[in-house]
């Protein structure tokens, strides 16, 4: 049975089977449409009577190989791709979340995703509690309200470092009737599967190490099909009431734990918002997951290697990496990472801003981009790039002091980037 096949096997050939003469590699079925021989049988499809492709605006087959590999990965029960991570985390929450309801989300969360909430989402009328990881039961337990429909948050953050203690979170959106989603980016599926903890969505920017090679932005959304919709069903009427623009069907009826909430996911929020993955994309991201087990490991070794560098170095601050022992995720790290975590680390120069600035300029094997977590090792300054909008008390709070340097180490030899940031430190 594939779904036993271990990780590194999945990675190369799970998601897609030829047939007996068809294409060895996944087809990319560049179709906007599909034809039908009869009106019927395409009216089966838009009232979910039966399942098949119809637009690619709501699913392509390219796309479904390749979440289907994903949601092997993961060990769930249904997937889906998006345009982007951003995207992925947007209908993870508002598949549950409407108007009026409200989140909890750590606060060591992607600049991004928390822009997505605080503002944006805040005017759809989302409003969202942001809690540090290591927050304390008593406090976790009060920031539920009524109206909490999820909690949110990221394996390891990007770019604090910290990495979250899922299964307590997990447990802790249990008791109180919500799932749980993670935004697995950082570990991927190689170094970490959320569902195995207790996570019920899983959620991904496929732009970093699954792309793995900066070529084309995606997301995934991967459901653990464990969640109990219906036990619930007065919080998640999206799921247990009937949707009108189906012919009153109910997802959770349908669907079961299993399917309801991708197929609500595509068939609402994709049909309406169509953040669809590009067929072409959605290629160059199962190329990406070919090798995802390999690189992972070096990505990590990487990470070890110049995190351990840096944090002996007498013009260094500070170092966070949760693979040195000394880390304040050390034991978290150990426990959900046993594998090892990924090749970024933050760090802070001693001094301040300017210090941050004349390493970074110096460098010459790291380049200084807005990316992060592919091939080629490059570093950030968040503070004056992607959290730009955030106040002090706000980085502070993201667990991004001002002058933290993110540090993305690729797959290059690992002595190349000591040496590289070693010249760079004697410019200081
Ligand atoms: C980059 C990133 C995102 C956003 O993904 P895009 O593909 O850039 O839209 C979300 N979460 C994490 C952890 C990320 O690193």
């Amino acid at each position: 049975m594939a779904n036993k096949k271990r990780i590194e096997t999945v990675c190369v050939q799970g998601g897609y089977t030829p047939g007996n003469g068809e294409p060895r590699q996944i087809p990319i079925i560049q179709s906007t449409t599909f034809k039908y021989d009869t009106s019927e049988d395409m009216g089966k499809l838009f009232d979910l009577e039966a399942s098949g492709y119809f637009y690619t605006r709501l699913q392509n087959p390219t796309n479904d190989y390749v979440a289907a590999k994903l949601c092997q990965l993961e060990g769930g029960t249904a997937a889906m791709l998006t345009s982007s991570g951003q995207a992925a985390n947007f209908y993870s929450i508002f598949n549950v979340a409407n108007c009026g309801d409200h989140v909890i989300a750590s606060s060591e969360i992607y600049g991004g995703t928390f822009n997505l909430f605080a503002v944006t989402m805040k005017k759809m009328g989302i409003d969202f509690t942001f809690i540090p990881s290591d927050i304390s039961d008593e406090d976790f337990e009060k920031a539920f309200k009524p109206n909490t429909k999820a909690v949110f948050g990221e394996t390891i953050a990007n770019p604090a470092c910290t990495v979250l203690d899922i299964e307590r979170f997990a447990n802790m959106a249990h008791k109180h009737g919500v799932p749980l989603i993670i935004d697995n980016t950082f570990a991927t599926p190689v170094h970490c599967r959320p569902i195995e903890w207790g996570a019920d969505i899983v959620t991904h920017s496929t732009t970093k190490y699954i792309d793995g090679h900066g070529a084309s932005i995606g997301g995934a959304i991967i459901d653990a099909g464990k969640f109990d919709w219906k036990k619930y069903a007065d919080k998640f009427p999206g799921l247990c009431e009937p949707d009108d623009s189906y012919h009153g069907i109910v997802y959770a009826d349908k669907f079961g734990k299993e399917g309801a909430f991708i197929t609500k996911c595509t068939a609402q929020l994709m049909r309406d918002f169509g953040s669809i993955q590009s067929p072409q994309n959605a290629f160059y991201i199962n190329l990406g997951l070919e090798s995802l087990h390999v690189r992972m490991k070096r990505h990590a070794e990487n990470g070890l290697a110049v995190a351990k560098f840096l944090s002996t170095h007498e013009k260094i601050d500070w170092v966070r990496y949760c693979g040195l022992e000394n880390d304040k995720c050390y034991e978290l790290g150990k426990k959900y990472l046993p594998d090892g975590s990924c090749g970024v680390l933050s760090f802070a120069v001693k001094g301040g801003r300017k210090e941050a600035e004349t390493l970074m300029k110096n460098l010459k094997v790291a380049a200084i981009e807005t990316h992060v977590a592919d091939a080629r090792t490059c570093c950030l300054h968040p503070a004056n790039a992607t959290h730009r909008q955030m106040t002090d008390a706000q980085l502070e709070a993201a667990g991004i002091p001002p002058t933290l340097i993110r540090y993305s180490c690729g797959i290059e030899n690992a002595q190349d980037l000591i040496e590289d940031l070693a010249q760079a430190l004697e410019k200081i």
